[in-house]
């Protein structure tokens, strides 16, 4: 490995070690990230940099030269809870078990080096985001984050969207762990689902349950009968489509000696096409309705739209590809795999032409208590320099930005956006 920003990367992995130790020691959850915004901010400021955008809790921005094309890359800083790790904060048990301290330690690493080395004959511009909140969870703290009018919603990518942070940038680039592999690797053109969050409540009427059953109506039976229906509409799914709807009773009744006036089942729906996720939906509301009139109970159905399916730009991929090959040999690419996993870059997708590289180089279970980073060339300084080639490519060949923006077809527009999330 003999490129220039391939050894400027080596020669900052010493850095990039000590930085990976500091962001893995304050795990925060989406929204809190006050620790982690300080310190990029404090390391920044190191390499005289500062922010150019300042979008309060959901995040900043630091762009590095001026005019087109424009390329975005982006951080997440956020943890999610897991109170058995062993690094879990104190403070609502947060960890970095999605290693989205890699994330934040990756983009400060490249912004550091981008700003120091690149090449200033080439024209356009680098804007680095550092951006909270994507774990989908602490749902009660952001509803009342939504209730004071702090947030539009629940994620950090979301609430930039809505602010039409992007509106200037050509292209993103971002990166997440793959988890543990056996070998080093770099993950391509993935897919994601994308998902609804789903709260059903059913009400009944309560009564005595011994003595006057015959009285009530019970909402726990209209739940169970519609957790049949949803059971037996799973052989309509299909395969290709990446279904799954995963529910849980989180209110089941109200006391054990009367009838149940009154439960809730919550969860989500998911699908990596978003058609097939409209029609499950719907068909889960027909089911929910129809189960509760069939035992004299009613319910009420609210979705809120979590995330929508990731769907990359092939085009830009194939930038980043001589480079991954470069780094990982094609033994170590993995192309085109579809997870059901699902994240907030699915909803930039649809509006700007979008990538999200996935790395090697952690062992233990993404998102479990023996999560932690193992290689540090595979998870910091192979995607710093994935990041850093790329930027000289796309730079260097504006025509080709051109190109990937021709190709790219949006599936939604900033007014659709809004309206599936009733914003006015
Ligand atoms: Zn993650």
């Amino acid at each position: 490995m003999s490129s220039f920003w391939a050894q400027k990367a080596i020669d900052f992995e010493p850095t990039m070690k000590v930085w990976e130790e500091i962001f893995f020691k304050i795990p925060e959850l989406g929204f809190k990230e006050v620790l982690t915004r300080k310190k990029v901010l404090e390391l920044a400021h190191t390499f005289n940099l500062k922010i150019t955008q300042d979008y309060g809790i959901n995040g900043f921005s630091i762009t590095i030269g001026e005019g087109y094309p424009h390329i975005g890359l982006m951080a997440e800083m956020d943890a999610l809870v897991v109170p058995d790790h062993p690094n879990a904060s104190e403070i609502d048990h947060a960890a970095h078990a999605c290693g989205h301290h890699l994330q934040t330690v990756i983009l400060l690493s490249t912004l550091s080096l981008y700003d120091k080395y690149r090449n200033r004959s080439l024209k356009g511009s680098v804007t680095f985001y550092f951006v909270a909140a994507e774990e989908y969870v602490d749902l009660q703290y952001r509803r009342s984050l939504k209730e004071k009018g702090s947030i539009k919603l629940f994620s950090g990518k979301q609430n930039l969207i809505l602010e039409e942070a992007f509106k200037d940038i050509d292209v993103i680039l971002s990166c997440h762990t793959m988890g543990k592999t056996s070998h080093p690797m770099i993950e391509l053109n993935s897919k994601l689902s994308g998902f609804i969050h789903k709260t059903i409540t059913f009400n009944g009427k309560s009564s005595h349950a011994a003595v006057a059953p015959h009285l009530g109506v019970n909402a726990l039976n209209a739940m169970v009968l519609t957790q049949n229906a949803i059971a037996l509409l799973r052989e309509t799914f299909q395969e290709k489509d990446m279904i799954r709807v995963h529910l849980m009773n989180s209110l089941g009744g109200q006391s054990i000696n009367a009838v149940p006036s009154k439960t809730i089942l919550e969860g989500y729906v998911r699908s990596i096409n978003p058609e097939s996720l409209k029609r499950v939906n719907e068909a889960i509301d027909q089911a929910a309705i129809h189960c509760s009139q069939a035992l004299g109970a009613t319910c009420d159905i609210h979705d809120e739209p979590g995330y929508l399916p990731l769907i990359q730009s092939e085009s830009l991929n194939e930038v980043l590809r001589p480079h991954a090959l470069e780094l990982v040999s094609q033994e170590g690419i993995l192309d085109h795999q579809a997870g059901f996993a699902s994240g907030d870059i699915g909803d930039v997708s649809l509006f700007i032409p979008t990538i999200q590289f996935g790395f090697s180089g952690c062992k233990g279970l993404v998102h479990g208590s023996d999560f932690y980073m193992d290689k540090s060339q595979e998870a910091l300084v192979n995607p710093v320099i994935l990041y850093l080639e790329s930027i000289d490519d796309l730079l260097s060949n504006p025509v080709k930005v051109v190109e990937i923006k021709k190709s790219f077809v949006p599936t939604m527009n900033l007014v659709e956006y809004k309206k599936l999330h009733h914003i006015d």
